[in-house]
């Protein structure tokens, strides 16, 4: 990327509506204050989203005048991408840096018949869940609507997706990177209707899925927001244990938060279930007697189940179960019924698999040590060749 982009993309004025950042709605009202025609919006989104264009000379539909007056009176800027590593299995994860100096990550994960692509929406997490590297940090930003999805508007570009090098690199966005998506409310629900948003990415809502630890009242207020795919981070079939490994069920317990997606689901005009994600870790929630209990919890709740073997990192004890243990619960749970998936594990050569994703969450007191950390990794930017030998440094 040459400094002229990146100047260009990292430049940042708070006060200038960012139109990067905003959805169909919010665009063609923006147009409207200016007293311009609102179908404005629609042009932008095209040249932002789908042809990954910053710069307001080259939207050669736009009057010069307008432009003129776009300059001025807006700002189109994205996070920047720091770096980037490449897996032997062909994941994919870039650090990308925000506003706050925070660094988050993102990873995409290419398969046969789709690529999806996992985005971070906070610094951090207060959450605090045990098994989770992103709650050992702490919480430190929400990203804005132009962070969230800028992380797509990069892997998009980074996969040759807006110079049409390769068509729909990216089917699939799940929120399951850093972060609680709901405790940043506004701006994940904007950022995931503009992926959703034909003039933009025009992703399907079944393939946009925002994943929750389990905030009720965010999750009831969802319906009238959005109509994206949910997920929900389970772990536990029972309110003792799920209190143990995730604060939150303190307060939202599993009943709660059962009803609540029912409310959601039902109110989509499509039908659709919500997936169950439960992490498997050794000796904690992995027992067959944990599977038979979940499969009676679930009973009346139409879901799917999706499996997700824990990811070890340095400051969790736990372990990851067994591969045997892994298929019993999962037969257990076929054999009621239910619609199971394992997640492989995928990029933790490069620290990309669930509940890895650490970013660099900024330290207040430290800033010139991040400065020149930024500095630094500002240098060796992207040089894919480079990308193991980066990954060998960090294990
Ligand atoms: N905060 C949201 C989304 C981010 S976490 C949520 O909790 O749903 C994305 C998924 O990774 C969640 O299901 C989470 O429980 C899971 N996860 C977190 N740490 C993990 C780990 N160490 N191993 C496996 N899965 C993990
Ligand atoms: Fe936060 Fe999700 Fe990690 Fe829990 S699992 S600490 S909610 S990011």
């Amino acid at each position: 990327m040459s400094d002229g982009v990146k100047d260009q993309l990292s430049k940042t004025d708070s006060k200038l509506p960012n139109l990067a950042g905003l959805g169909r709605d919010r665009l063609r009202a923006l147009f409207t204050e200016f007293g311009e025609k609102p179908f404005h919006a629609d042009q932008v989104l095209k040249w932002v989203h789908q042809r990954g264009i910053t710069d307001l000379d080259s939207m050669t539909d736009i009057s010069k005048s307008l432009r003129e007056k776009l300059k001025t009176k807006t700002q189109i800027t994205l996070p920047v991408v720091v770096d980037g590593f490449l897996s032997e299995d062909g994941t994919r994860k870039w650090i990308v840096e925000v506003a706050s100096g925070s660094r988050v990550e993102m990873v995409f994960i290419p398969e046969a018949a789709r690529g999806t692509l996992c985005i971070s929406s906070q610094a951090g997490c207060s959450l605090d869940c045990s098994f989770c590297a992103t709650g050992k940090q702490g919480f430190n930003s929400d990203l804005t609507v132009a962070e969230i999805v800028g992380q797509l508007w990069w892997a998009v570009k980074e996969l040759g997706g807006f110079s049409g090098e390769l068509e729909r690199p990216i089917s699939n966005v799940v929120m399951m990177g850093m972060g609680e998506p709901l405790l940043n409310f506004e701006p994940v629900m904007e950022a995931v209707n503009l992926m959703m948003e034909d003039c933009a990415y025009g992703l399907s809502k079944r393939k946009v899925t925002v994943s929750t630890s389990g905030v009720v009242p965010a999750i009831d207020r969802m319906k009238e927001f959005t109509e994206a795919s949910l997920a929900i981070s389970l772990h536990a079939p029972n309110d003792e244990l799920r209190s143990q490994i995730m604060p939150i069920n303190k307060k939202y317990n599993i009943a709660m938060l059962l009803e609540s997606v029912r409310g959601y689901m039902a109110s989509l005009p499509d039908k659709r279930v919500p997936v169950i994600e439960y992490t498997m870790i050794a000796g904690v929630n992995d027992h067959r007697q944990h599977a038979r209990e979940l499969a009676e919890l679930l009973k009346t709740f139409p879901c799917k189940i999706n499996i997700i073997p824990f990811n070890p990192f340095s400051l969790s004890d736990y372990r990851r179960p067994s591969g045997s243990s892994v298929t019993n619960f999962r037969q257990i749970l076929q054999r009621e019924g239910y619609t199971v998936t394992v997640r492989t594990t995928r990029g933790d050569d490069i620290g990309a698999a669930c509940g890895q994703l650490v970013g660099e969450v900024a330290d207040q007191t430290k800033r010139s040590q991040r400065h020149k950390a930024k500095a630094e990794s500002n240098r060796k930017i992207f040089d894919r060749a480079d990308n193991l030998a980066v990954t060998a440094d960090r294990l």
